[in-house]
């Protein structure tokens, strides 16, 4: 064995990390501007990515390395070193992938770029029918994969996906915390809209141009402190922000002439994502745990902080009106503060998860982690999705579904997979609000500061706390570290409760 085992390591996790970029640019690309017949061959492209970024990631050699490195003491003597960490996530995902045959890492990739594309067409003529073939093949290779995982100890073949998203997660433990959560956003919704009086949303209805939408939400990301010499802005179909690589973060978006908050906020959502993308140390550690996220709930706690604490706040609108009226014109100019801030903050039963207001959205995420258990479980059928999903939605949010485009087939993710993430979107819902009280009682002057749009010491404090340690805490224990407390869901109620009632007037 060599002297320099972590050093060899090292190595060998940059030469991946490197590949992963590539991977995540085809991706981007199919995304974004890929002609359409350029899909056949980019499935193929992404297929043989993944194979050769799987065969490294497992090859016996890592292994060797690793196991060295543990028996190391000068390495791992204090187990919360950074190093220390660093070698044990790397076990954690070298055990992972091992458990995986290359083949079926292939057969994913392929038969998910193929399955996107399908989902795409299906999305656009309401055709569920059409893309019932490709989910059940994708839910068939899933499955396999988590098989090969393993149930965890005392859990089901879900929480083997989930843990992929959110180490440790379990799903009975989430559910624990979801029905209550939802039983209180429910009693909420039911108070605002039958009790209260709901805020005019007329300033939403200005029509405004896609290039005039586009400048304003470059503006907005500047001044949030996105980098955009390491980093971009375009339009695709469904939102997302992709990590490339060290100095290379790419956000998406998409336009509508009207109501242009949701382009806004889907873009400082995407750059809340892009803010910890730039914060993570790749530079030092591209590839390795250190320059990596810590999972997804912790991403997304980032992503909704900047869209909803920040964006859907009184001091961001005395802040961005005078500009936004200024770019997007369009009457714009007519509104006051108070209006754009009531109007970002109505409630409303709607069926598009990712134009949810914050109140509802989080029923949004219980449906689809209720529906995605089932069917790992294999007590749904695809072929009774639109069914069940319709029922539910009703019975949840109160409202009929009238189509499946606005219905099973608004997401991309399980078209490529990814089953076992979406309940990590209501846990950034929590991180976020719970790390947001802290941070106002560490930054005293933080909302003052936002009205005259400094948002450098909330960027500051988030690198600080969260961003520079790459992965080397664990979700819950960065939560405690930071709050002093385990995740819980009363500062997201506290919040919701404080704001929309007093809108609302209940
Ligand atoms: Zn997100």
């Amino acid at each position: 064995m060599p002297s320099d085992a972590y050093g060899d390591l090292r190595k060998l996790a940059h030469e991946i990390g490197v590949l992963q970029g590539v991977d995540a640019l085809l991706n981007w690309d199919q995304e974004t501007y890929m002609p359409p017949a350029g899909a056949g061959v980019r499935a193929e492209q992404c297929s043989a990515i993944a194979t050769l970024v799987h065969q490294l990631r497992t090859t016996p050699r890592v292994g060797e390395l690793i196991a060295a490195c543990e028996a190391d003491p000068k390495l791992t003597g204090d187990p919360t070193s950074a190093t220390a960490r660093n070698i044990r996530e790397m076990r954690r995902s070298y055990d992972k992938a091992t458990k995986l045959p290359t083949s079926l890492v292939a057969e994913l990739a392929k038969v998910g770029s193929q399955a996107q594309e399908a989902w795409k067409d299906a999305r656009a003529k309401n055709d569920f029918p059409a893309f019932a073939p490709w989910l059940e093949k994708m839910l068939a290779l899933t499955r396999q994969k988590a098989e090969c995982y393993g149930v965890p100890k005392g859990g089901e073949l879900y929480d083997a996906l989930l843990d992929e998203y959110e180490p440790d997660a379990r799903a009975a433990e989430i559910e624990a915390v979801f029905k209550p959560l939802g039983d209180r956003l429910s009693t909420l919704v039911k108070t605002l809209l039958e009790k209260g009086k709901a805020p005019s949303d007329a300033p939403l209805h200005c029509k405004i141009p896609a290039e005039r939408q586009h400048a304003f939400g470059n503006f907005v990301i500047e001044a949030l402190g996105f980098d955009t010499k390491a980093g971009r802005l375009d339009v695709t179909t469904h939102p997302f922000c992709s990590g490339l690589s060290t100095g290379d973060t790419r956000l998406t978006t998409r336009y509508r002439d009207e109501k242009f908050t949701d382009a806004l906020y889907g873009t400082m959502h995407e750059c809340g994502h892009g803010l910890y993308e730039q914060g993570l140390p790749k530079g030092d550690h591209l590839g390795e745990p250190l320059g990596d996220s810590i999972s997804l709930g912790i991403h997304e706690s980032q992503s909704r902080m900047w869209e909803n604490f920040v964006g859907r706040s009184r001091e961001f609108w005395q802040w961005a009106l005078p500009h936004a009226q200024k770019t997007l014109g369009s009457g714009l100019e007519k509104f006051g503060v108070d209006e754009l801030y009531g109007a970002t903050n109505t409630v409303q039963r709607s069926f598009i998860r990712v134009e949810a207001d914050e109140a509802t959205y989080n029923l949004h995420v219980m449906l689809r982690f209720g529906i995605e258990r089932a069917l790992v479980a294999g007590t749904l059928a695809v072929k009774d999705l639109p069914g069940v999903w319709n029922e539910r939605f009703e019975k949840l949010l109160g409202v009929k579904v009238p189509d499946d485009r606005r219905g099973c087939l608004q997401d991309v993710h399980w078209s490529f997979g990814l089953i076992g993430y979406f309940p990590t979107y209501t846990l950034g819902n929590l991180y976020a609000a719970q790390f947001w009280e802290k941070i106002n009682a560490d930054i005293p002057g933080l909302k003052a500061g936002m009205a005259r749009g400094e948002f450098a010491p909330l960027l500051s404090w988030l690198r600080d706390k969260i961003h520079v340690h790459g992965k080397r805490f664990r979700a819950g224990e960065l939560c405690e570290r930071i709050t002093g407390k385990p995740l819980s869901a009363d500062p997201l109620m506290r919040h919701l409760e404080s704001k929309l009632k007093p809108l609302y007037g209940v």
